[in-house]
């Protein structure tokens, strides 16, 4: 199970429809994605294209978190919306071989990866 970054279109931390691109510069940030609900170095630095963008999309709930700074709370929500939307995730907790501490922790790993390339901009998406 790899869980790096949903398609676009979806909010990348909890996969509701996206209504905001936050803006990111991850050219200097290793890119963190979660297998068996641990954080993986994905080997990738900084790429600029496809589903690993230098931006990250948000729905209007997780911007509203991003805003606040509210990293906790994003972590929460990002992993309920992983359980949600992954059934491998929705399994593995519901057969305890991940706790749900694990994912929380191996998702904070995940959003550092933004906490460190944010820029604080952002723009609507696109229509
Ligand atoms: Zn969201």
């Amino acid at each position: 199970m790899t869980i790096i970054f949903p398609p676009r279109g979806v909010c990348d931390f909890c996969s509701a429809p996206a209504e905001y691109i936050e803006e990111a510069d991850d050219s200097q940030v290793d890119i963190v994605g979660l297998q068996h609900g641990q954080p993986v170095d994905t080997g990738l630095t900084g790429i600029s294209s496809g589903d690993f963008g230098r931006d990250w999309a948000s729905c209007s709930e997780c911007h509203q978190l991003i805003a606040a700074e509210r990293r906790e709370s994003l972590v929460a929500r990002a992993a309920r919306g992983a359980i949600a939307d992954k059934a491998e995730v929705a399994a593995a907790i519901a057969n305890q071989s991940v706790s749900m501490q694990t994912l929380k922790q191996a998702i904070r790993r995940m959003h550092a990866t933004f906490w460190s390339a944010r820029t604080g901009g952002y723009h609507a998406v696109p229509r």
